[in-house]
């Protein structure tokens, strides 16, 4: 009952056995910590302190005395020598390091993942099953799986290997959920082809179809998930009898091959002004044909698609957007992490729009209606989409919210009102973003109900020209270029 108690904790770390046995096969000190459930990372960055803290080995066992009986120097049965200082590890960082400095990008956040050699599953499994075969308490215990117990390979390097690269490179290690920039490292090791061959008599089924379809499978015969597959079903006298368990001293370490760097989207958010009611929002084809010969979108991200790696670039941007066009004006300009993107999304929903819109009506209004139009708080519309967009969004009927409304009439009517016998007014209105709101003024032949005539008491209203005032949207947050 007390075994199991610990086993659940993985704590093991005081069975000399198993580690004197691991030793003796050519297992490394950092993955004997792994078989021995070790999972606190900090035990991997100082494993000489951990050994001799746990019992594991005598001080003097690192001294350069003549008992030297567990320092063979030979690349690890099971990591064939990545963990391992006097093999591929130190270098290995430092190749890292090397190739993400000459990527140069600018970012604060960086994750990592390492591809390796296909025979560490077929290693890994052969230890392992030697370790069930030899101590089947603890390592043969039902309940005791292989990848629950045993902290991987990949798991245990980023815990001692990540932080050296992220203190020399100036980067915050992060698990992927902020970083946009990826480190992916390859690893190689020369004789991976000739032990992963056991796997076509072994697995004849599987792997010999996989390499006469060899250019199905782009050449790639021994991929992680088939091999990982074909391992769970080989019963284990099976395996052994393709492979040694133990597994033999590799002939050579395994080595850095390359590393890949990839960056994901840049997102770039920031506020814009228009300045004109000609230009539209994006760009305006119909039929193939131009209707406006620019856009916003166009006029931004002209200037944008220069984008660069540097942050401080953001603002020079900036500057060049506004240099470049008098209609459009852009600022708070910043590079966005990705979860940020949210606030947009959100925003898009709940924000709030505040608009000026010029009015004509086709009756004489008194001032008094309009000034009741004021005591209209939270005004529920159904709206249908407008005819004018019927050709480029679905027939669809959506609720929207005018919050309030307040509207006066122009002083100076027009001599043309006054023969005409028609009303100019201005209505200072805000309303949920995506609300129709000229299609809430003239009501759009009954699709937007009610509508601004009706309110008014049934007559009829147009409009003759609408402005945006304010997006109420707390984000992105402002930049003060003077404090910088
Ligand atoms: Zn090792």
């Amino acid at each position: 009952m007390l075994r199991s108690v610990k086993m659940e904790c993985g704590l093991m770390l005081d069975n000399v056995e198993v580690y004197e046995d691991l030793r003796n096969l050519g297992c490394c000190q950092r993955c004997c910590l792994r078989y021995l459930g070790e999972r606190n990372p900090q035990s991997y960055n100082c494993v000489k302190e951990t050994l001799v803290k746990t019992g594991l080995q005598n001080d003097n066992d690192f001294d350069n005395g003549p008992d030297r009986k567990f320092f063979k120097c030979n690349p690890c049965i099971v990591c064939l020598g990545l963990m391992q200082d006097e093999f591929s590890a130190d270098d290995t960082v430092q190749k890292i390091v090397a190739g993400v400095e000459k990527a140069s990008y600018d970012c604060d956040i960086f994750t990592c993942a390492l591809s390796l050699p296909i025979t560490f599953q077929l290693r890994a499994h052969s230890l392992w099953l030697h370790l069930a075969d030899k101590f089947p308490v603890p390592f043969a215990l039902r309940e005791l799986h292989q990848e629950k117990h045993v902290i991987s390979v990949k798991e245990a390097w980023k815990w001692t290997f990540a932080p050296l690269i992220a203190k020399s490179i100036n980067k915050e290690l992060d698990s992927g959920v902020k970083s946009n920039f990826f480190v992916g490292v390859n690893m190689v090791y020369s004789g991976d082809e000739d032990e992963c061959s056991c796997l076509l008599e072994m697995h004849a089924d599987v792997f010999k179809i996989r390499r006469a379809q060899k250019r199905k499978y782009h050449g790639n015969l021994y991929t992680r998930k088939a091999v990982e597959l074909a391992l769970q079903t080989t019963e284990a006298a099976h395996f052994k009898q393709f492979f040694p368990s133990p597994p033999p001293v590799p002939t050579a370490p395994v080595t850095f091959d390359s590393i890949t760097c990839t960056h994901n989207s840049l997102f770039i958010a920031g506020r814009y002004n228009k300045f004109s009611r000609t230009l539209s929002q994006t760009p305006w084809v119909i039929d193939g044909e131009r209707r406006i010969k620019s856009s916003v979108q166009e006029i931004i991200s002209e200037n944008l698609q220069a984008a660069s790696k540097a942050e401080e670039q953001v603002h020079s941007l900036e500057c060049d957007i506004n240099k470049s066009s008098k209609e459009v004006a852009v600022r708070d300009l910043q590079i966005v992490q990705r979860d940020e993107l949210v606030n947009l999304k959100a925003g898009e929903e709940k924000k709030t729009k505040r608009y000026m819109a010029l009015c004509i009506c086709s009756d004489p209004i008194e001032s008094r209606s309009l000034a009741e139009l004021s005591n209209i708080k939270d005004l529920t519309l159904s709206q249908k989409t407008p005819i004018r967009v019927l050709h480029r969004r679905p027939l669809a009927t959506r609720s929207r919210i005018v919050h309030s409304m307040k509207a006066w009439l122009l002083e100076n009517q027009t001599k043309l009102c006054k023969k005409e016998n028609v009303t100019l007014f201005k209505l200072d209105i805000k309303a949920q973003a995506g609300t129709y709101i000229k299609e809430f003024v003239h009501g759009d032949f009954g699709r937007t109900q009610p509508s601004l005539g009706q309110l008014l008491g049934g007559v009829y209203v147009d409009i003759l020209a609408l402005d945006v005032q304010d997006i109420e949207l707390d984000w992105p947050p402002a930049i003060d270029y003077a404090q910088g």
